[in-house]
């Protein structure tokens, strides 16, 4: 029988959905346990969220000052060490988890599975390959644990249970590197919706021109209230900080609502759409790609067409 041990996101203080989308696809194992491992100084608020959480059996809790900050180097020989009686690891395919579950799975001596998308059997598994071009079927080993990230646009994030889990502090003997010291998070402030876990999202491609003319899809995205995320195009011109890019080498994003707005749809940008629902494209270019996988396309210029669809709505 499988004991999933998945491991929790958090920043400030606060549980990241993804570690409840993580629980589903451990759910998804039909495992005899899953527990959830906190490593944090201040762990009450965060172990209290992911208590709540459908199908979680324990919360374990490292409260430690060296885990005040994810550091990879840091956290990975504590996750290691908890794992011990694990059958799989799982962690949310997001930069915490992809920077964290290599090491990981070096601790363990195993392959890291990697963007688990959808669940086959206790070791099978899905994975998107060629950005997201083909879907190969994995098996891992198991004669050994199990490391995997969870790819989380491929799965909604696991509800609120009627009761909470036990949450019980565990006490690992393991001495920490000190190569590795957290410095200064520097990190952009802004009061829209955060790009990964926003239900609209609205991006601007290298069709919008300038850092300047971005400004009319802020506008665009404040009044529908959406996120704003870009094309690598647009960082590379320095339009936008590249926390903003969306697709295979930026964000994977999983909206109700994506408006891809001068923007061709080159496949490395599509692969961070895939799992998008509605898809809504302006590009002056009627042949663009983009409108293959658009369900609603608008052609023409996209600073003629924004002011009229910014009068429609009022
Ligand atoms: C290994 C690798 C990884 C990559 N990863 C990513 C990634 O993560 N994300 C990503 O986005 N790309 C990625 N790329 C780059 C990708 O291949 C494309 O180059 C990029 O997505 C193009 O961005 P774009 O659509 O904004 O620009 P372009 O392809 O230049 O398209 C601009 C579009 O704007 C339209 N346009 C111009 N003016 C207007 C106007 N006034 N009104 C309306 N439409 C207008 C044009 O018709 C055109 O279709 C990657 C590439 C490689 C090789």
């Amino acid at each position: 029988m499988s004991k999933i041990l998945v491991i929790a996101e958090h920043l400030g203080g606060k549980l990241n959905s993804s570690t409840a989308r993580a629980v589903s696809a451990a759910a998804a194992v039909k495992p005899e346990a899953i527990d959830v491992l906190v490593l944090a100084d201040n762990v009450d608020a965060i172990a209290a969220d992911a208590a709540k959480i459908e199908g979680v059996s324990r919360v374990l809790t490292v409260a430690r000052a060296e885990n005040a900050h994810p550091l990879a180097a840091v956290l990975a020989p504590q996750i290691a060490k908890a794992a011990a009686g694990y059958t799989h690891v799982f962690v949310p395919s997001t930069t915490f988890g992809k920077d964290v579950a290599p090491r990981v799975a070096a601790l363990l001596g195993v392959a890291q599975v990697s963007d688990v998308m959808s669940v086959e059997g206790s070791h099978t598994f899905k994975r998107p390959i060629y950005a997201g071009n083909a879907i190969i079927t994995v098996e891992a080993d198991a004669a050994h644990a199990v490391v995997a990230t969870i790819r989380t646009a491929s799965w909604s994030a696991a509800g609120n249970g009627a009761s909470s889990a036990s949450i019980e502090a565990l006490s690992l003997d393991v001495t920490l590197p000190t190569h590795t010291r957290f410095v200064e998070l520097k990190q952009g402030k802004s009061d829209r919706p955060d790009l990964q876990s926003a239900s609209k999202v609205v991006s601007g491609g290298r069709g919008v021109g300038s850092k300047e003319n971005f400004e009319i899809i802020y506008k665009f995205a404040d009044k529908i209230g959406a996120a704003v995320g870009a094309s690598r195009a647009a960082v590379d011109a320095g339009y936008v900080p590249n926390e903003m890019q969306v697709g295979q080498t930026g964000k994977i994003i999983a909206p109700e609502l994506y408006m891809a707005i001068g923007i061709s749809g080159a496949i490395q940008h599509l692969t961070g759409i895939k799992d998008a629902g509605t898809i809504v494209a302006i590009n002056k270019d009627g042949e663009a790609p983009i409108f293959e996988v658009a369900d609603i396309g608008l052609v023409g210029d996209l600073f003629k067409l924004i002011p009229e669809l910014e009068q429609a709505l009022g």
